[in-house]
């Protein structure tokens, strides 16, 4: 029995989740702050003292705890746990995070993009078990990318690999605009942000994706269109990824998967309509078993690893 226990965080643009993970990704004692961290003005060292403040009190609990793993929205060097870049915190470049809170609590500390976290957290303990080779999605405010290489994250070069968000399915003059600065991107159909931002235009009414979600469910033909135009630019998308990976397996997280039963039928239509055909009907696109889980339980996983 594996008996490692690891305190895992993930950061996200308004709150910081942590909880301890052990080592069959058991997960307890949840616990969340606020904290604004997608402000200009935000510096390193406030990050630190937030991030150092929090974990602290955490570990002073559970004085077994062997390491740490945080996901953080940014663009990180490898595995080095060097922040390159991070696009809501314009002021935070080239920053030593693992090393500086390593130093601060005085334990391992592993960090990783959030994205690639959640890839992380579905191979290690969800949907993407038992494969080698794994293309994660998250579909939450935006759209996000993970990959899982020969069982190891793969980052790119400069952390940005899969910014499958940016892959564009629509190269139309009327390609929606996305915040990335290009057009057509799949997140500017088939985030919750575009879903909400569609319906709007459309209806003239401003809702939350879910309760877009239950209007679908009700015979709303206009929140079924959006919900299934997001599902078709997804498979198109995953199809894209497909041809340039040969990979077979994807898993989805994020809020939107509440929304499976209608995004999964145009996904899987769009996707065999755009793969090549050696691979119609090869790939399995799976939601993620993990909930909201993913990311936290991929930052235990690569505190885990740094135990064994
Ligand atoms: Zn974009």
């Amino acid at each position: 029995m594996h008996k490692t226990h690891v305190l895992a965080a993930d950061v996200g643009g308004t709150n910081i989740r942590a909880a301890w993970v052990d080592g069959l990704g058991n997960l307890g004692d949840e616990r969340r702050i606020q904290a604004d961290l997608s402000r200009d003005d935000v510096c390193e060292d406030d990050v630190i003292h937030i991030l150092t403040d929090f974990l602290h009190a955490y570990l002073s609990d559970y004085p077994d705890i062997q390491a740490v793993g945080l996901g953080f929205p940014g663009f990180f060097l490898g595995d080095t746990g060097v922040l390159l870049a991070s696009p809501n915190l314009p002021r935070l470049k080239n920053m030593p995070l693992a090393k500086k809170l390593s130093e601060e609590l005085s334990l391992s500390v592993f960090v990783q993009n959030d994205a690639l976290c959640a890839a992380l957290g579905e191979h290690r303990f969800g949907a993407g078990k038992n494969t080698d080779n794994l293309l994660h999605i998250t579909l939450g405010t935006g759209v996000g990318g993970g990959l899982i290489l020969q069982q190891q994250a793969y980052t790119g070069e400069s952390g940005m690999a899969m910014e499958f968000g940016h892959v564009r399915v629509q190269t139309q003059a009327t390609a929606r605009c996305c915040g990335c600065g290009g057009s057509g991107c799949v997140e500017a159909y088939a985030s919750s942000t575009a879903i909400q931002t569609i319906y709007a235009e459309l209806t003239g009414k401003t809702l939350m994706t879910k309760v877009i979600y239950q209007r679908a469910c009700e015979g709303d033909a206009v929140a079924r269109g959006v919900f299934e135009r997001a599902g078709g630019y997804l498979g198109q998308a995953i199809a894209e990824a497909v041809k340039l990976l040969d990979i077979h397996t994807i898993t989805i997280s994020g809020g939107l998967i509440g929304a499976w039963d209608i995004l999964h039928p145009p996904l899987m239509k769009a996707l065999n309509q755009h793969v090549i055909s050696p691979l119609k009907g090869k790939i399995n696109v799976f939601p993620s078993t993990l909930n909201d889980q993913a990311g936290i339980l991929g930052a235990a996983a690569m505190a885990l690893a740094g135990c064994d």
